[in-house]
This record gives structure tokens, sequence and C-alpha cells, in this order.
């Protein structure tokens, strides 16, 4: 029999699991004692390791001083403002300002609502229409739910949000043609510059400078979804720097505050926050009892300070040169049949006729985290503190589990 915990993803039968007690690092342990390299981050977020007393320090500080107050009307919190100041300061939005949710999935949804209320305010209330791509993943609520690009997700929720529609991934063509088509009903193109929980595929070359131009062309705001690729994952703070293509809405989460503390957040430039405050009698009706809240702000900055003082985001090409290096001489072995990735994001395409999630099973037991992906994909995202001879290990034991697969 199933236990109490109805878990995220997972088949609502599966009784055994994996239960974690403790990390340190780029490791975490088991209930049993048994030790794991993650090299997945947790799920793509835990940017600075296990384990860190700094963030938890800081947190404490927080809650024992203030844990959190309400962001509505009238009223802010001190360390939010801090934070927000510092986001808007990393970022390559110009006249941006930040706004702050819980998830990943609230800052997608945010994102959405966002962009179609400022067409609004500035007089162009047909603009209602969100393209997307294949592929893509941008969270379980209805509005990310709508704009995934994944359909096995998109099934048996009823009635998924109108006029938000998906285009082929990686096909500029396909992009421009469907922009046409919608003309001046096109409110945004929302995409995540690397495609993650799709399968880890980074965008053809020219591509999102040519996305960048036709939403110019067309008069969209550009969202992108860079839950997975903020904050240093690219070797830059955002992934709008990594490919130096500047959207106008930029939603993140994930690696914000490493995950020790959900926090997620929508970065808006001068474009869209201008319709926002072109009339002082409105009043933005969207927000969440948790949106700044104070103590996950403090695990921010304390996880932003990490990242900075420890070098992290440079790290992160290192670790994606060492994984890439990795995985290509598994390739040129004919153990996998693709290699895919850039910054410290990476993932193996299986042979045809293996079975990803099998690799990812031989993996744990023998103490490496990998990600299955379907069937066809293996990914590995690791928390950006992982020594070199943990990378080593990682690789080992993932070239092993494939051979092993193969039985
Ligand atoms: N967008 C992208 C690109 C993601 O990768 C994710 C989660 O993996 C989300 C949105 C949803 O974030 P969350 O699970 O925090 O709601």
């Amino acid at each position: 029999m199933p236990g109490s915990y109805l878990h995220a993803f997972t088949k609502p039968t599966r009784n055994e699991f994996i239960s974690l007690v403790r990390g340190e690092g780029a490791r975490v342990y088991d209930a049993r004692g048994r030790e794991y390299i993650d090299a997945m981050a947790s799920l793509w977020y835990c940017a600075v390791g296990h384990g860190r007393r700094e963030i938890a320090d800081a947190v404490a500080r927080q809650m024992t001083t203030l844990e959190s107050y309400s962001n509505f009307d009238p009223f802010t919190t001190e360390i939010t403002d801090r934070l927000a100041d510092r986001i808007v300061g990393l970022a390559p939005l110009a006249d941006a300002r930040v706004f702050f949710c819980g998830s990943g999935s609230e800052a997608v949804d945010s994102a959405m609502k966002l962009v179609r209320q400022a067409h609004v305010l500035a007089g162009r209330a047909q603009r209602t229409v969100i393209l997307s791509r294949m592929r893509g993943y941008h969270g379980a609520n209805y509005g990310g739910t709508s704009a995934q690009g994944l359909p096995l997700n998109k099934a048996g929720w009823g009635p998924l949000v109108g006029d938000v529609e998906q285009v082929a991934a990686d096909d500029i063509e396909a992009l421009s043609v469907a922009m046409s088509k919608h003309g001046e009903r096109l409110a945004a193109v929302l995409i995540e510059p690397v495609q993650g929980a799709g399968g880890v595929y980074p965008p053809p070359p020219g591509y999102l400078r040519s996305v960048r131009e036709l939403c110019d062309k067309h008069g969209a705001y550009l969202i992108f979804d860079e839950v997975i690729t903020a904050f240093g994952r690219l070797g830059t703070w955002f992934g709008a720097q990594a490919f130096d293509v500047v959207p106008d809405v930029l939603c993140f989460a994930k690696a914000v505050t490493s995950g020790y503390v959900p926090l997620g957040g929508v970065l808006v430039n001068g474009r869209v926050r201008a319709p926002l405050e072109s009339d002082p009698s409105f009043i933005l009706r969207h927000g969440y009892t948790y949106s700044g809240h104070a103590s996950a702000c403090a695990a921010a900055i304390a996880n932003l300070d990490i990242l900075e003082r420890e070098g992290l985001l440079a790290r992160a090409l290192r670790i994606g040169a060492r994984l890439e290096s990795g995985l290509v001489a598994l390739r040129n072995d004919g153990l996998i049949a693709e290699v895919r990735g850039t910054g410290g994001m990476w993932a193996a395409g299986v042979l045809p006729g293996h079975d990803a999630q099998k690799i990812r099973d031989i993996a744990l037991d023998n103490g490496v985290i990998v990600r299955g992906i379907g069937a066809e994909t293996n990914a590995f995202c690791p928390p950006l503190v992982i020594t070199d001879d943990e990378l080593s290990r990682v690789l080992d034991v993932y070239a092993d589990a494939v051979m092993h697969a193969a039985h």
C-alpha cells in the first residue's frame, strides 16, 4: 500500500522510495546510510551544494527577526527590497523591476498574465496569443501546462488556457509563420533559452537572436523562461547574457536560493512596466500570499553571496567542459548515441533499444544520481561545487550503467 504522501511526478502506486536524510556539497545520504553523488543538483536547482550553514544561519536570523510579512498594499519587507535591487542590478533587462513568487510555475503564470495585462493597459487588448515551443517545459500550473510542449503532461486536466499555442522547437521559419498568422493578436513568445526538462536542447546558432528580431517586428514581448538557466548554470547570471539576447520578461526560480527555501520571480523591462505604471489608479491584481517572503529572500541573498564569493559561475563552465568531454568519449566508444548541452547542463541521448530509466536506476544502485527523461535521455546538471574527482566518478558510474543496461 502506498503511504500518506502523494508524490509529484510519480506513479501514485509507487510504494518504495529512496528516503534522503542528509546532504553535504554534491553528496546526499539516504536513511540506510548510502551515499550518492548528486549529478542533478536535486532537480536542477541546488547550485551552491547541500548543507550550507551560511544559508541556514541567514534564514534563521531573518526568521527570528521577522519571518515574513505580506507584501500586499501597503507593506513591503526590507530584505525583499534589498534582494530586488540586487537581482535587478545583475539582470541585463533595461529599466527592470522584479516581481516575486514561490516557484517556477508561479513565475511562468505570472509572466503570462503580466504580458497580457501590459498589452491591455497599452490599449492593445486584442493581443492575447502566447506562442511557445514543442519540447518546452514551463511548470505545472494551468498557464505553464498550457504553454508546455510535452504532450503527456498536458493530457487529462480539462480545458487549458486559451490562445496559447506551440510551434516546432528549433524551427525559426515555423515561428515566423505562426507569428505572421496571429499578427496583431500576438502577446508574447515564451521560450526556454536552453530547453531543460524536455531533454537538454541548446538553441540552434542564431535562433534566439532571430526570435528577438521577430518579436520586435511583430510587437510581441519576448519571455525567457530561465527557471533552470538563471543564476549561474550557463556561466553567467542569466542565460540571456550567455547568448547575448535580452528578453522583455525573464522568469527565474530554483538557483536563486539553490532551493534552500522556495522562491521564484519575474523580471520585466521598461516596455512592460511602462503600461503597468501609466495609470496611477491601476491596481495590479495579481500576487501570492508568499510574494516577497522575507525568509526566502534571506536565503537568496546568502546564496547569491556564495555564488559570487566562490566564483561558481566560472565553475559551471569547467564542469560543463568536463561533462562534455566525458560524454563525447562515451559517444565515440559507441555507448551512447548523442551528446547535448551547454554551460553546466548536459544530456546523453541513449542508444536505440536502451532505456534511460533503467540506466538511471543502475547508476543509483552505484551511488550516482542522474535524471532519466523519458526512455531516451539522461541528464546531468550537478551542483556547481562538485569536485573534479566526483565528476570523474559520475562519468565512470554512468558508463558502467550504460554497459550493464545493455544486458
Ligand atoms: N520552467 C522551467 C524551464 C522549469 O525547468 C521548471 C521546473 O523544472 C519550471 C518552469 C517549473 O518550476 P517549479 O517546479 O518550481 O514550479
